[in-house]
This record gives structure tokens, C-alpha cells and sequence, in this order.
């Protein structure tokens, strides 16, 4: 008996395009009536969703909105961003985090208005040759600001594609993301459905229901087409393999300050927090890191410790105050280490609009809240 040949409509027919079908009329249905009112959601501008998108990378939402907000408001076009000195776009960045999108967003405002007539490109693979845009940005953009089909997976979506299709992958392996992303593609809608609100359904699902620790499943509008509810193991996935202590690194930092100025200093581009103004810190004790400002070490009191936690990094500052003398708010001061590149007597007023890491605030704060 010849074989039964299996129809071209049945070969398409994954099991994802299959569950597909049911789950984005669902979803599409709940974040019509679920999702929360976000700045960046009141408009389609390109430009908001390209800054909203960069922002929100590792950082939450509410923490992201001040800053949009602000952002927006003194640059609310490409143009006037790309026109921006760059120290103002970092301290607009300041306390927000991963300083390098700030600089490569402003390298990709340039870019969009000298080579791209000022309109950010439509396609991910134009979106993809910007400075800092990767597969997750450029996919959002597409899809949001464009209504381009294109998939996107961050940290929200892996976790509830994971969990809808029971993937016990690791999803930070490369054959882990290759998967998901397959997935985010084969499920982004072509037709009359947008791919945008899509991809922004699953993201705000993970976001306010499908939770890291206790996924709200009862609340879920999906909870039946959910494989790894079904099977019992929602609060199991994704699996990653577990995380690396974050080295722990011993620093010492000198706030030389009177009532009402101090000294600070600016990282090389290129080094951690590249671009950013500070205290003095460096890697000797008290008398090490004051004779590289050339400040008497007798005159140090110590003021307490700063713990900071970076993603890979536990830095533990040991704070130190001098005191600045009318002459020495004067001289010429030498750069702490070869990480700085410039050093600067600055109003107390005035450091606050430099750009400067959250970590230089902690420092300040801990130096008898100089600077709050
Ligand atoms: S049922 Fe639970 S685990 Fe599954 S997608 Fe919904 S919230 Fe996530």
C-alpha cells in the first residue's frame, strides 16, 4: 500500500503555530484591558519606544519613568538628542545604571540623523547596525513603532515561553536562547493581529502575572494552554544555571569637601563608570590614595563603608573625608589614578548636575550626607 503523503497545510502545522492560535486572541484580549498606563505607551513615536526600550533593559519600570520622563522632556526629538553634549546625557543617566547605553544611545542619535535623514530605520537588520541596539531592541522597536513582524525575547518573555512550553533548557546557553527565540518567532502574528501589542502581551504578562518566584497562575488568562502548569513545575522554570558569587573588590575613597564644595574627579571613557564624576577612589588604603592627591594622610577621618553591588562586582569602599582648605580649593589638583582623566574642586550645587554613578551618591551621603 503506498504511503499516506501528509498534506503541505499538516506539515506547517507545529505545535507552536497550532497552540499559537489560541493563545494570541487570549492575550491579545487580556493586555487590551490588563496593561498599565506607561509614559512610552501613550505614543507610537519611534524615538519614545527606541529610549523607553533602552532604559528599561535590567531596570524596573518604575525606577525607568522618572528618567524617561525627564529625558523626554529635554530631548523629546533624534535630532535634539544627537545635538546633545554628551556629559548632559550622561547626568540626565545619572543613578540609572549600565552608563555604556546612555553613550551608545547618543553615538545612535548621531547616526540616525547623518546617515538616516533623522528617521530611525524600520527593519531589524537596519535597527540591528545602531550602536547598542541588539536583537531584543531592535525586535521592539520594529514591532512596537512600526508594526513590523518581529520577535523580541528578554528576561519576561523567556520566562513565560519557558513556562508555557515547559522548556527545561537552559535559556542563558546558546542552544537554551536559540530555542526561545525560534519560538518568539514562529508565534509573532502575521495577519490582521499586531505584532507589537504581541510582543508586548507576553512581556507584560511576565511582568505582572507569570512572576519569577510565585507566578499568579490563577490570575493567568493563558493558565489552561500552560504546559508547565499542567505538569507542576511553573516555579521551576526557566532553569539557569546558578548564578557566580560576584567578586568582592576592596576600594578606599577620600571626600576632600568644606560646607559647601569637593573634590571630584572623571573616569576615563573605557573604564568602569567611564564618563562619570566621583570622589577620588582607589585601590591603596587612606595613606596610599592621599598621597596621590598629595593631601596629608593625618588629616583623614574615617567616615564609614559603602557596600555596592554590580553584576559581577561587590565593591566595598572604605570612606575617608579630608578636609579643603580655601588655598587648596584653589590649586590644580593630580588625577587619583590612570583611570581618571580629569580632577576638579566643584559647588556642592554643581556636582549634582555633573553625571555621576549612584555609587558617588552612597559615597557622598556616607561623608555626612554631602551631596543629598
Ligand atoms: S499559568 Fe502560570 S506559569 Fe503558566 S504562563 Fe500563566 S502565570 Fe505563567
Amino acid at each position: 500500500m503506498p504511503g499516506r503523503k501528509l498534506q503541505p497545510s499538516r506539515l506547517a502545522q507545529s505545535p507552536s503555530t497550532k497552540k499559537a492560535s489560541r493563545l494570541r486572541p487570549r492575550l491579545l484580549a487580556w493586555y487590551a484591558t490588563a496593561s498599565r498606563d506607561l509614559p512610552w505607551r501613550r505614543t507610537s513615536d519611534p524615538y519614545a519606544v527606541w529610549l523607553s526600550e533602552t532604559m528599561l533593559q535590567q531596570t524596573r519600570v518604575n525606577t525607568v519613568i522618572p528618567y524617561y520622563e525627564a529625558f523626554v522632556r529635554e530631548y523629546p526629538t533624534v535630532a535634539s538628542l544627537a545635538e546633545a553634549p554628551e556629559e548632559r546625557v550622561l547626568s540626565l543617566w545619572s543613578g540609572l545604571g549600565y552608563y555604556r547605553r546612555a553613550r551608545m544611545l547618543h553615538a545612535a542619535a548621531k547616526r540616525v540623523v547623518s546617515e538616516h535623514g533623522g528617521q530611525l530605520p524600520r527593519d531589524v537588520a537596519a535597527l540591528r547596525t545602531l550602536e547598542g541596539v541588539g536583537a531584543y531592541t531592535a525586535g521592539a522597536v520594529a514591532s512596537i513603532a512600526f508594526k513590523r513582524r518581529a520577535a523580541v525575547v528578554d528576561g519576561n518573555v523567556a520566562r513565560v515561553l519557558a513556562r508555557l512550553f515547559a522548556i527545561e533548557e537552559d535559556v542563558k546557553t546558546s542552544l537554551g536562547a536559540a530555542r526561545l527565540w525560534s519560538l518568539a518567532n514562529a508565534l509573532v502574528p502575521d495577519g490582521d493581529e499586531d505584532p507589537g501589542d504581541w510582543n508586548q502581551s507576553l512581556m507584560e504578562l511576565g511582568a505582572t502575572v507569570c512572576l519569577p518566584k510565585r507566578p499568579a497562575c490563577d490570575a493567568c488568562p493563558v493558565r489552561d494552554l500552560c504546559a508547565a502548569r499542567r505538569r507542576g513545575i511553573a516555579d521551576r522554570l526557566p532553569r539557569t544555571a546558578p548564578k557566580r558569587r560576584p567578586t568582592e573588590v576592596r576600594r578606599t575613597a577620600i571626600v576632600v569637601a568644606s560646607a559647601d564644595a569637593v573634590l571630584v574627579a572623571r573616569r576615563r571613557v573605557g573604564a568602569l563608570f567611564g564618563g562619570l564624576w566621583e570622589p577620588p577612589i582607589g585601590d591603596g588604603d587612606g595613606l596610599a590614595v592621599a598621597q596621590s592627591l598629595g593631601i596629608d594622610g593625618t588629616s583623614l577621618e574615617p567616615m564609614g563603608r559603602v557596600v555596592h553591588v554590580l553584576s559581577h562586582r561587590r565593591l566595598i569602599i572604605e570612606v575617608l573625608r579630608a578636609p579643603l582648605s580655601p588655598r587648596a580649593r584653589r590649586r590644580p589638583w593630580p588625577l587619583p589614578g590612570p583611570e581618571y582623566d580629569a580632577a576638579e574642586v566643584v559647588a556642592i550645587a554643581a556636582w549634582r548636575r555633573l553625571p555621576h554613578a549612584t555609587l558617588a551618591r552612597k559615597i557622598l551621603a556616607t561623608a555626612r550626607g554631602i551631596g543629598l
